[in-house]
């Protein structure tokens, strides 16, 4: 059984993350969506809260998890018997990063492979931060994310 993660903030999930997570979802056995819970880094939403959106955003996706982990992606794969990393691609920007991720990963857990997904070219500029900035502007975001994520925005979320 090929199991992949696919971490990250998800500070809120997007149609990006779906359609990169759905992809995943076809070609490995199961995919877990994992948040990262970083100390350091203040989030928009708390973490239980990207969670709940997530577990409402793929509830048609059979082979899918949803989790959240703490410390090394690494250390979190191993506990869940993972050996792909999935990470999304948007431009070259993304690029360096992202291969100095997967390289330090790499270099820390040989066994544990990342596997590079590109999003339809429609959910391409998509990112949380220019969710936010939308959201917080005043702007329609529907077209950008999943509804249980526009919903909880427009009901739940006060700026
Ligand atoms: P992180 O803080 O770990 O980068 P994000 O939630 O911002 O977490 O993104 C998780 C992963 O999804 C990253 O690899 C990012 O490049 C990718 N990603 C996000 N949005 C898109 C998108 N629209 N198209 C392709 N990949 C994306």
């Amino acid at each position: 059984m090929k199991i992949a993660i696919y971490p990250g903030s998800f500070d809120p999930v997007t149609k990006g993350h779906l359609d990169i997570l759905k992809t995943a979802a076809g070609i490995f056995d199961k995919v877990i969506i994992a948040v990262a819970r970083n100390s350091e880094k203040h989030g928009f939403l708390p973490v239980d809260v990207r969670v709940d959106l997530i577990k409402q955003s793929v509830k048609d996706l059979a082979n899918v998890e949803v989790d959240y982990f703490e410390g090394l992606t690494i250390n979190y794969a191993r506990e869940k018997g993972a050996t792909v990393l999935i990470r999304g691609l948007r431009a070259v920007s993304d690029f360096e990063y992202e291969m100095q991720l997967s390289q330090a990963n790499s270099a820390l857990a040989e066994e544990v492979k990342t596997v590079f997904l590109t999003t339809k070219p429609k959910y391409n500029f998509i990112s949380s931060s220019t969710i936010k900035e939308i959201y917080l502007n005043n702007g329609d975001i529907s077209k950008f994310v999943p509804e249980p994520v526009n919903e909880y925005l427009k009901n739940t979320y006060k700026c």
